[in-house]
Order: structure tokens, then C-alpha cells, then sequence
């Protein structure tokens, strides 16, 4: 082990013996007592020295028999540490590309505050490489999306849609306006392998459209048409469902913007568990969204440009953090975001009785650990509030808790 200090989080003395890794409060931590010895010491721990060599300087500036060692254990423990040779062999195989490494650095620094094991961020990233993501749409919110996972490593993400690009589809980041007039999906797919950091591996012939292929870690739905973003039909996710495949949600309808359910089958609310509950709730949804989807399709529907990029952004990153092994939001509420106030809100989905998808009967669900990919979660107050809004950073508070009872007690504590 190469010890390393996270770098992602910048140091500071709160007094003359307690030093604050981190800014903010989602990620900050004070550890104390630290004596200057020891705090100038923290400074080898940059991941250039092995753990002989950090006990050699040790004992050169006079620290007692295994005061390194313990150091070290529980910067460790505390998740402050990483390991510049750590990883395993994945991580290796990224190590001997540093063209690619370079351009990621960011998101690895990113991984070591969401991260607790040393060696894990690289990884985490590195098992980005491996991943398959179909992203279903490719307008503005899907083509965006997709070059995103893509730039974050993602190893392959696959962009499906039909027809050409219209020069309303062009964003920044996404279809560019020379790509107007070609088929929409190998635009798409230009896009993506443009955003790639390294490129992408040689595929198998694609499955057609609409058929689940239990190859993906993720699905991301991100359809064009805004009835389908409001009203998510059921039958578009069978496929999904009945492969176990993980499914995200995005789009844009009308003035508001909407991130997710990710729906993890059998476990959390999916389409079908939303359509109920919005029969339960009005007996006229049916027909409404008869009438919605048997309208007259509109030449140009609303979509404001920086609503479909922040929709892209925010459900690439749910999306990430479900395969980094997280537990983001996403799972089990829509995210919405509507103009011109901008205030984010989460809606619960959950899971219906009536749903044929199973995850009513899989009964109420533990609040999961941190770094557990279940995806459970319980319901919590919010559920009585649809209208309030959850704060982002509630939700950070709320992992911060969870991963602080992990931390041990003693001089450790967390910054709040
Ligand atoms: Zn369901």
C-alpha cells in the first residue's frame, strides 16, 4: 500500500491541534489531536512512499513504535486515505493509460469522497470501463445524456432513437448542427464516441429496437415525446422488468424537467407502480392520457435548453452512481424540477399492489448502507409532502449520518 491522503479534500487547521479534511459538509471531516509532528508528517502521505518507507521517516522524526501504522489504519478507517497502487487489476490496466487517466482525474478525485476502501476510487472507475448502457432517446436531454456517461467513462453506451436530427435537436454537448439532417442514432453515436476518453471496445450486432438486452447495466429512457416523459408507458419497460434489467427515466415535459424513477425490478416503484397510484389518486388520469397520447403530435414541443441539459447532467449522475454502487435518490421518486423557480423536489414512486412488477410484495424495504447497491429505501417524510421541497443537500445530510455511525469513535468525529 502507497498511502495518499485524498486529495479531492483540501486541509485546514481548526485550531492548534485539529485539522479538517474537507470543505463541505457532505464530505468534511476533523480529525484530533494532531500534533504539528504528525501534521507535517500527514504531508509524505501522497501516495509516492510505501508503508516501510513512511515507517522509516516515522522513526526519523522520533515517533514511537507503531505510530505510523496506526495513523495510517485510521485515516483509513476514517475513509481519508487511498492507495496509489490500489485497485486491483482493473485499476491497473487504467494506470497504464494516462492519456485516458488524465482526462478522468476530476471524476477520480470525485470517487475518493463517495469511496471509504483506499485503492477503491480507481476502481470504481475503472469499472466503469466494463459497463453497457443503453440510453433509449436521442434529443436533447438523450443525446446530451449519453456523451456525458460516455465522458465519465462509461465503457460502452449504446444510443438508440428514429429519424433524423432537426435543428431543434442540437445542444451543447449533445447533437451538434452539423449532424443535422443524419440519422438520428448514428448521430447520436458520433456524439458519444467524440465524449469517449478512449475508444470504445468492438461490439456484437445490436439487438432491434425495443428489445431488452440483458447485457446492460442500465437503461436510461429518455424519450422525445413529453406525454411519454409525463406519462411513462408501462409496456415500454416489460422487456426491462422481466430481465431484471435496471431503468432510469429522464426528459423534459412542457416547463418542467424530471429525473427519474430508477427503477430496480422487483424492488422499487417502476411505471406501472406510477400509473396506479395516479389512477388511485384521479379517476380521470386514464382518460387524460388517452386523449394526450392519441393527440395530434406537435411539430416542436417545449424544451427549454438548459432545462434538458440540467435534466441530462442530473440523470447521467444518478445514473453513475447507481453503477458506481450507490443508492442515489433516483430509486423509488421522480426528481422534478419545474420554471421558472427552479426548486428541485422529489416525488415518491412507490411500489403498488396492483403493479404487476412485484416490488409491492417484496414488502417495506431497510434503508440501505452506504456503498450497498440495493437501491432500498425506505419512504420517509417527504412522502407526506409531495409539494415541499427535499432539498439536495437534505439528502447528502442524510448519507452523512449513515456514514458517519460507520465511523469509529474516539478523537474521530464528523464536522457538521
Ligand atoms: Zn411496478
Amino acid at each position: 500500500m502507497h498511502p495518499m491522503v485524498k486529495p479531492a479534500l483540501r486541509r485546514g487547521w481548526r485550531d492548534l491541534n485539529t485539522v479538517q479534511f474537507g470543505m463541505t459538509p457532505a464530505h468534511a471531516l476533523t480529525l484530533g489531536p494532531v500534533d504539528t509532528a504528525t501534521g507535517s508528517f500527514l504531508d509524505l502521505l501522497d501516495g509516492t512512499r510505501g508503508l516501510g518507507l513512511l515507517r522509516e521517516e516515522g522513526r526519523r522524526m522520533d515517533f514511537s513504535e507503531g505510530h505510523v501504522d496506526r495513523l495510517v489504519r485510521r485515516l483509513s478507517r476514517a475513509g481519508l486515505l487511498d492507495d496509489s497502487r490500489g485497485g486491483g487489476p482493473d485499476a491497473d490496466a487504467l494506470r497504464e493509460k494516462p492519456g485516458v487517466l488524465d482526462r478522468l482525474r476530476p471524476d477520480l478525485a470525485s470517487l475518493g469522497l463517495t469511496t471509504s476502501e483506499p485503492g477503491e476510487p480507481l476502481g470504481r472507475l475503472a469499472a466503469r470501463r466494463s459497463m453497457r448502457v443503453q440510453v433509449r432517446g436521442a434529443g436533447r436531454v438523450g443525446a446530451a445524456l449519453a456523451a456525458l456517461l460516455a465522458g465519465a467513462g462509461v465503457g460502452d453506451v449504446d444510443v438508440r432513437d428514429v429519424g433524423r436530427v432537426e435543428p431543434w435537436d442540437v445542444v451543447p454537448g449533445g447533437l451538434p448542427v452539423d449532424s443535422v439532417g443524419d440519422r438520428r442514432d448514428e448521430a447520436a453515436r458520433r456524439v458519444v464516441r467524440r465524449a469517449t476518453p478512449e475508444p470504445p471496445p468492438r461490439r456484437p450486432a445490436r439487438p432491434p429496437l425495443g428489445e431488452a438486452d440483458p447485457g446492460f447495466s442500465l437503461v436510461v429512457l429518455a424519450p422525445r415525446d413529453d406525454v411519454a416523459v409525463h406519462a411513462p408507458d408501462p409496456a415500454a419497460a416489460e422487456a426491462l422488468l422481466s430481465s431484471g434489467t435496471a431503468h432510469l427515466y429522464a426528459g423534459v415535459v412542457e416547463g418542467t424537467g424530471v429525473v427519474g424513477p430508477l427503477v430496480l425490478p422487483g424492488r422499487t416503484g417502476c411505471a406501472g407502480c406510477l400509473q396506479q397510484d395516479r389512477i388511485d389518486r384521479d379517476p380521470a388520469w386514464p382518460r387524460l392520457v388517452t386523449q394526450w397520447r392519441s393527440g395530434r403530435q406537435r411539430r416542436v414541443g417545449a424544451c427549454d435548453l438548459t432545462l434538458a441539459t440540467t435534466v441530462a447532467g442530473l440523470a447521467a449522475a444518478h445514473a453513475l452512481a447507481f453503477l458506481d454502487g450507490r443508492s442515489p435518490t433516483g430509486a423509488g421518486a421522480r426528481w422534478e424540477v419545474s420554471l421558472p423557480a427552479l426548486h428541485w423536489h422529489a416525488r415518491p414512486v412507490r411500489p403498488h399492489a396492483a403493479c404487476p412488477c412485484g416490488a409491492a410484495e417484496a414488502g417495506p424495504v431497510a434503508e440501505p448502507r452506504e456503498g450497498e447497491n440495493k437501491g432500498k429505501r425506505k419512504h420517509t417524510s417527504e412522502d407526506r409532502r409531495p409539494h415541499e421541497t427535499m432539498a439536495v443537500h437534505g439528502s447528502s445530510k442524510q448519507w452523512r449520518r449513515q456514514a458517519d455511525t460507520e465511523r469509529p469513535a474516539g478523537t474521530w468525529r464528523a464536522h457538521v
